[in-house]
């Protein structure tokens, strides 16, 4: 016999702020991971990626099929400072800086039941965007929306503020042992 699955509905519904930090590998997936679930309960989903990599990553293409629910917005120009950056630091700030916009209209605009800021932690440790800026966005966010931060390097104002932390500590990579990324875990 099946067991009867219950559809919960929260007595006090809460818009939450999630940041999603640390060194090991699952903060972007994670993130996907809510989109995912948000929209199967019908909730509007706009994921922006601050800073994308330089690799095409199968989520772009899945967040299409999640459409009209799900939206990507790829704001950023690859990785920021590292070998090999052809781009200028007021080039990335200029595309974090739209970023930043993007997600002040999205998150005011009151169309949406999840926004998801990826990558964003690390925009603001390498001082593409600015403390009271990513504070802004939250303070500001419609009281149930749930709002997402990912990133390494999350501020610890961010953290305060946020209702639910995690921090994803990495014991080890496969790609320290030599093995590139591969695609549906790396990309
Ligand atoms: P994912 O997108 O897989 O959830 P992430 O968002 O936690 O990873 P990022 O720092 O955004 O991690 O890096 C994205 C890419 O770098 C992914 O291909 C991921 O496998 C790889 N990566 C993540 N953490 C590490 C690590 N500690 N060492 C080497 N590569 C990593
Ligand atoms: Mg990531």
């Amino acid at each position: 016999m099946e067991t009867e699955v219950k559809h919960l509905e929260p007595v006090k519904k809460t818009g939450l702020t999630v940041v999603i930090t640390g060194n090991g590998k699952g903060k972007t997936t994670s993130a996907l991971g809510i989109a995912l679930r948000a929209v199967g309960h019908g909730m509007k989903v706009c994921f922006i990626q601050f800073m994308k990599g330089d690799i095409h990553s199968g989520e772009l293409d899945s967040i299409k099929r999640l459409a009209p629910e799900a939206e990507m917005h790829v704001m950023g120009k690859g990785f920021c400072g590292i070998m090999g950056d052809p781009y200028k630091f007021s080039e990335h700030r200029e595309d974090a800086q739209k970023a930043i916009a993007l997600a002040k209209e999205k998150i005011t605009s009151g169309a949406y039941g999840v926004v998801i800021l990826d990558e964003i932690n690390n925009s603001l440790k390498l001082k593409l965007v600015d403390l009271p800026q990513v504070l802004d966005l939250i303070d500001g966010k419609p009281p149930l929306l749930h709002l997402v931060l990912t990133g390494r390097d999350a501020h610890p104002e961010v953290k305060k503020r946020a209702d639910t932390v995690s921090e994803i500590v990495e014991i080890k990579h496969a790609f320290q042992q030599g093995i590139e990324p591969q695609k549906g875990i790396d990309y």
